[in-house]
């Protein structure tokens, strides 16, 4: 385990805490995943940036880490009133597919997104249809605990009940004599003993497809209990840390809450942390706004907020700049100063990656022993300070001037001395790749590269540089590339 001294916001207790775990090593880690009815958008992959980030840095600092993110593949309905058509259902309705296949589809979709942006797998994906079983016990239990009820033949949590012993609302800091008055007057909640009561289990409507056998008949579990259920199946009745997205604060996660404590008595999670907004123009960047675009339309361009393509790890770079907890503003020119920055790293990463120690009579340089020793402090100091990545890239850049010291000569390897050397280019590595996860992207345009090649083999041809032909020829060949000289050309095949 490294040392370290990170302390982590804290949305219940609004104050940054240090972090310590139930059980250390071991971290417990639940972060809420998409709903799999369309295709993430860039919002999206902010929030699920932000934990890849901090699940990373973790495992960094020595940490063993258990890591779920669910799979919503059931139970969200239209309105958080919880009325309306299943999204999964609806557009397996519209679309003449089965929700199954809706479901197939855009958890692809998801973890190809994921994969583009070099996101770490979690170590758990579970699934909301995978854990029915688990969801009825614990409607039972809450029923059985008196804090939900059966109504119509669905079930709901009695918030009322509940926030007599309990605080319902402590985390968004809700008040409930507040929330009652701004939802008295909603129509068509006459199951509910009061309108804030949320479903834990919700009676399916004959034409709902989506739908599985309880004891209160044919139905499908609200979307709050599934959280509660794999969370606790997969780390415990109390786990670390809780995250997503500060959307998810009111109603989600509070009911998460109110459930697990209903449930199991105790308070589920230690640290609860939430992402803040991908902005459009001020705007949350949100499907049902119509400011949304997808990675694939930003990664061509296509779109007509974009004026270019910009890479994943453009993007990734775009990102961090900025600390979780604020917004950020999507902007073309903040991506495109990302860019430079990021190839900045990247040709700084490569040189890394190679250097090695080498003595030599070079004097001890003890100004710049001094300057390592500080910023691979600073760097450090930045993540632990509640995942500051952007006070983080600014000494990451400083790190990086030393690096091109090194590889120009103008700072000779024996000047910092072996240990102050390795720490310089492992924090720079380390860092940077495994901990930011910005990694090289290499062109994929290899037609080009070998016409260059070929460019240059018929200009040695026609000079009769037999030594050059031979040299090109080795390269490619070496590369599984054969050149071919036709009658007709030259061209080149994959070597059989
Ligand atoms: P959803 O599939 O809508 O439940 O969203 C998946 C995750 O993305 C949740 O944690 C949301 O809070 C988060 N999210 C949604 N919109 C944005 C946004 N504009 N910026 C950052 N995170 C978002
Ligand atoms: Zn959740």
């Amino acid at each position: 385990m490294r040392n370290h001294n990170l302390r982590v916001y804290n949305t219940l207790s609004r104050t940054k805490e240090a972090f310590a775990p139930l059980d250390p090593p071991y971290v417990g880690m639940y972060v809420c995943g998409p709903t799999v009815y369309s295709n993430v958008h860039l919002g999206n992959v902010r929030t699920f940036l932000t934990f890849d980030v901090l699940y990373r840095y973790l495992r960094y600092l020595g940490y063993k880490v258990r890591y779920v993110r669910n799979i919503t593949d059931v139970g969200h309905l239209e309105s958080d009133a919880d009325e309306g058509e299943d999204k999964i259902a609806k557009k397996a309705r519209l679309e003449r597919l089965e929700p199954m296949e809706i479901v197939q589809q855009y958890t692809n979709d998801f973890h190809e997104v994921l994969r583009r942006f070099n996101f770490l797998p979690p170590s758990v994906e579970p699934s909301a249809t995978g854990h029915i079983v688990e969801q009825i016990e614990t409607v039972k239990t809450l029923i059985e605990n008196g804090f939900a009820y059966e109504s119509g033949g669905s079930v709901y949590f009695d918030v009322l009940k509940y926030n007599q012993s309990h605080a319902y609302g402590k985390l968004s800091g809700r008040v409930v004599a507040d929330l009652l008055s701004e939802t008295r007057d909603l129509d068509g909640q006459a199951e509910k003993r009061n309108p804030l009561d949320f479903a834990l289990w919700k009676k399916a409507a004959p034409e709902h497809i989506m739908r599985w056998p309880s004891p209160w008949g044919a139905g499908f579990p609200g979307w709050h209990i599934e959280c509660t259920c794999m969370s606790t199946k997969y780390l415990g009745k109390h786990f670390d840390i809780h995250g997503g997205g500060m959307d998810l604060k009111f109603p989600h996660h509070e009911c998460e809450i109110a459930q697990a404590v209903g449930a199991h008595g105790e308070d589920p999670v230690t640290y609860w942390m939430h992402t803040n907004m991908l902005t459009v123009n001020g705007e949350k960047m949100s499907k049902s706004k119509g400011n949304s675009f997808l990675p694939a339309q930003l990664f061509a361009g296509d779109h007509p907020l974009l004026l270019q393509a910009y890479s994943p790890m453009t993007v990734r770079f775009f990102m961090l700049q900025a600390h979780y907890r604020s917004t950020l503003d999507f902007s073309n020119d903040a991506l495109i100063a990302a860019r430079k920055g990021y190839k900045r790293l990247m040709n700084g990463l490569v040189i890394a990656r190679k250097m090695q120690y080498a003595p030599s009579d070079a004097a001890p340089d003890a100004k710049a022993q001094e300057e390592v020793k500080k910023l691979v402090e600073a760097v450090h100091a930045a993540l632990d300070d509640d995942l500051n990545t952007a006070m983080a890239f600014a000494h990451l850049f400083s790190l990086l001037k030393l690096v091109n010291k090194l590889h120009t000569g103008s700072l000779a390897p024996a000047a910092l001395g072996e240990e102050t050397f390795n720490q310089l280019v492992g924090t720079f590595v380390g860092i940077t790749g495994d901990v930011l996860g910005l990694v090289e992207e290499k062109t994929e345009d290899v037609d080009h590269l070998v016409e260059a090649l070929l460019d240059l083999y018929r200009e040695a041809k026609l000079n009769k540089a037999y030594d050059k032909i031979d040299q090109i020829r080795a390269r490619l060949k070496a590369v599984g590339i054969s050149v071919k000289d036709m009658k007709t050309g030259i061209e080149w095949a994959y070597e059989e």
